[in-house]
């Protein structure tokens, strides 16, 4: 079934069906890069705003993402093969901090609407996402060519820019 024009903009994340979560998704893959909580920082009270703070990415990605096209190459067992891929819905939105600043679901989640790059906004297209710099694409390192030990030296800030 054809989703409604601007849906997000009339339904809550909650009230959205299966097909319309799913279409939300930019297909931007930066949830695909190896992150993590750096546990000396002073916890702050329970606040997205506080917590992005607290979430270091780094610009290795998942040995199973296609980083050209930021597409998972094992999408259907990604969870059984991955346990840490964070497969987000209506049921778990308190990981929603997980997700960069830019994820259509957070920016949602925050009231903030979908951006004009998104691809429900460019005929389904991700060439002005990718475009505008807010994708993976050309500046992921699989994990498997990089020495995990060392991630502190491919902790990067891009994955957090957001644009509207
Ligand atoms: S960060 Fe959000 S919008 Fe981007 S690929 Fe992951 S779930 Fe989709
Ligand atoms: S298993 Fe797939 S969806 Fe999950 S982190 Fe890896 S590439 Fe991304």
């Amino acid at each position: 079934m054809a989703l409604a024009e601007r849906y997000w903009e009339t339904k809550t994340l909650d009230e959205m069906t299966n097909e319309e979560w799913e279409a939300l998704c930019d297909g931007c893959a930066k949830c695909c890069l190896n992150k993590f909580i750096d546990d000396d920082e002073e916890q702050g009270p329970t606040s997205v705003i506080k917590a992005d703070e607290q979430v270091h990415y780094t610009n290795i990605a998942c040995r199973y993402l296609n980083s050209h096209k930021c597409e998972c190459t094992e999408y259907s067992q990604r969870t059984v093969l991955v346990p840490d891929c964070i497969q987000l819905t209506k049921g778990n939105l308190k990981d929603i901090f997980f997700m960069p600043t830019s994820c259509a679901y957070r920016r949602l989640h925050e009231g903030r609407g979908l951006p004009s790059w998104h691809p429900l906004l460019n005929n389904g297209k991700k060439s002005l996402m990718h475009k505008k710099q807010m994708s993976v694409r050309n500046k992921a390192i699989c994990e498997t060519h990089v020495d995990l030990d060392n991630f502190e030296d491919y902790i990067v800030r891009w994955p957090l820019n957001d644009l509207d």
